[in-house]
């Protein structure tokens, strides 16, 4: 398999160092509040990675991180008059809900930055031996100008960046405006802190995901991942501690996945043109929002749109209408060789495609040659029972790589106690109580189901 890699802007073979498993990185969400629509990407692009590896037989440990010590969320705790703590803890169980539901599964590993600490400490403490870090009044700074490949991810310019930090940001115990900060001594207004060699703070954003990836993944990850938005600063600085740090390569391929643009732009909590997750799941299915992802290049933007939704939808009903059809085939075998034929070639294509810098598109696109070719078969009678069990077997199989195996489950009924959630969930959104409505879908989620929103009123599928 390849993967474009935005540092060196080429793509690179993926191979696991010294036969371990291969070592994948993917920045996961700050949690000051319940996930949106885009934050999901890079969670979904890192876990279709995984899922097509398994697949192939190829081991991979995949870690994900939850940002729960970040200035976001003291900010948003005070706002909503609970303890930044609480709010991580909370938001933390939301989010692993939420990604529950996109029926990926879970990353193998999902570090916290708050059970990182003494990580985080040594990796400051051994900046500081190699000249690359300094303590500065209860602050401690990455000296940028003692990094020589600083820039080189996100190919800016260091005089450049200077000239750029010096208008925003005053000096502040910084010998360079450039110079960013590891660890940030406690301030008043702050509800949490953990002691260090330098006092009582906290650890700076970048430091946490250096600490986090080395922790699960050792000095050198193969592959990682995140929003291009995070290539500056975020992954730039990442890159100078961790290789500073040990004096090695930090990351095989950087993989960055492209924004998911809502009303225009960038889906953001800052622009305010975000839809939750969770909502979204719950007005649309997460097959709608995985075949929406999975139909453009992880490193395209994709549009959150009515129509782009629709279109996801048509998809996933013709999947789904093919794989009932073929479940009840009973033609004449006629067609059964061809068809054989037809889905040897599209697993293969649909293999190539995942192996190519992960093309869904295309990998999507085989799999529509043969569910063409099978519906022609089942309109003429040609394909026998058995004979269509294999084109649906080999489908399934190929869908399951990107979440959507599901759409040959047949609907479950499900226990009338989720049944009455559902209930109290309509009643609560057709009296606008959304916050009740939220409880009730969480609670069916807990369930082990999702709500579908369909033409014909809502239906339970199993999650
Ligand atoms: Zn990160």
């Amino acid at each position: 398999m390849r993967l474009y890699d935005s540092l060196s802007k080429h793509y690179h073979d993926l191979v696991a160092r010294d036969g371990k498993a291969i070592g994948v990185y993917s920045c996961g969400p700050t949690v000051y509040d319940r996930i949106h629509v885009g934050n999901a990407r890079p969670f979904v692009a890192a876990m279709t990675l995984k899922r097509h590896l398994e697949a192939a037989g190829t081991p991979v440990r995949v870690v994900v991180n939850v940002t729960d010590i970040n200035d976001k969320i003291y900010l948003a705790a005070r706002a909503a008059g609970t303890s930044s703590t609480q709010l991580a803890r909370a938001m933390t169980a939301a989010y692993v809900t939420d990604t529950s539901c996109l029926g990926l599964g879970r990353p193998d590993v999902e570090p916290l930055v708050s059970e990182t600490l003494p990580e985080i400490v040594i990796l400051i403490e051994r900046l500081i031996a190699r000249g690359l870090a300094y303590h500065a009044s209860g602050d401690v700074y990455f000296r940028v100008a003692a990094f020589p490949g600083y820039g080189g991810l996100s190919g800016q310019r260091p005089d450049e960046l200077v000239d750029e930090a010096r208008r925003i940001e005053p000096g502040a115990g910084k010998e360079s405006p450039l110079d960013f900060a590891l660890w940030k001594g406690r301030k008043p207004e702050e509800d949490a802190w953990w002691p260090s060699p330098w006092g009582d703070g906290r650890p700076g954003w970048h430091v946490e995901c250096s600490a986090m990836a080395s922790k699960h993944l050792g000095e050198h990850v193969d592959v990682h991942g995140g929003g291009l938005d995070l290539i500056f600063p975020h992954h730039e600085n990442e890159r100078a501690q961790s290789e500073g740090a040990c004096g090695c390569e930090f990351v095989g391929i950087w993989m960055h996945n492209g924004m998911l643009r809502f009303g225009g732009d960038k889906m953001s909590k800052s622009l305010g043109n975000v839809e939750k997750l969770a909502d979204a799941i719950d007005s649309h299915g997460s097959h709608t929002l995985l075949m929406l992802f999975a139909q453009a290049h992880y490193r395209s933007s994709v549009e959150y749109s009515p129509t782009t939704l629709a279109q996801a939808a048509a998809a996933c009903d013709r999947v789904r209408d093919a794989l009932r059809s073929l479940s009840r085939a009973a033609g004449s075998g006629a067609d059964d060789a061809a068809l054989d034929v037809a889905g040897a070639a599209a697993g293969a294509a649909f293999d190539a495609a995942m192996d190519d810098d992960m093309s869904t598109p295309h990998a999507i696109g085989a799999l529509f040659v043969l569910v063409s070719a099978a519906n022609r078969a089942l309109a003429a009678g040609g394909l026998s029972r058995s004979g269509a069990s294999v084109v649906r077997e080999l489908l399934v199989a190929r869908l399951d790589v990107l979440g959507l195996a599901g759409l040959a489950a047949v609907e479950v009924s499900a226990p009338a106690s989720v049944v009455a959630l559902l209930d109290a969930r309509q009643a609560a959104r057709a009296g606008r109580d959304w916050a009740a409505a939220d409880a009730a879908r969480d609670a069916i989620a807990a369930a082990g189901f999702v709500v579908r929103d369909t033409p014909d009123g809502p239906e339970l599928v199993s999650a």
